[in-house]
């Protein structure tokens, strides 16, 4: 039987898509298969992967906290996004 109730378990077991999602993320930048990079948006180092679509997890975009932050609350066309066509 399951027992955790942490935050983080709880949220696993709501999004369990976005969970694998960035599971395969984590895997696939320790295997070297993804490179992490830069915020697209202000070049910050420290990034979180922003996922368009959770059926494609290696398809991702590198944003810092602040701009994935206001990426999710003001939406998509406010970042001029140039590459989006992530090569896998
Ligand atoms: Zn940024
Ligand atoms: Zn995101």
């Amino acid at each position: 039987m399951l027992k955790t109730h942490t935050r983080q378990a709880n949220w696993r077991r709501a999004n369990p898509a976005k969970y694998d999602a960035h599971l395969v993320v984590q895997r696939a930048v320790k295997a070297a298969d993804l490179e992490k990079q830069t915020c697209k948006v202000c070049g910050t180092r420290a990034v979180d992967a922003h996922h368009d679509r959770y059926d494609e997890p290696l398809r991702v975009r590198w944003l810092c906290r602040l701009h994935h932050t206001r990426l999710h609350h003001r939406g998509e066309d406010m970042f001029p996004i140039r590459d989006r066509d992530i090569r896998t």
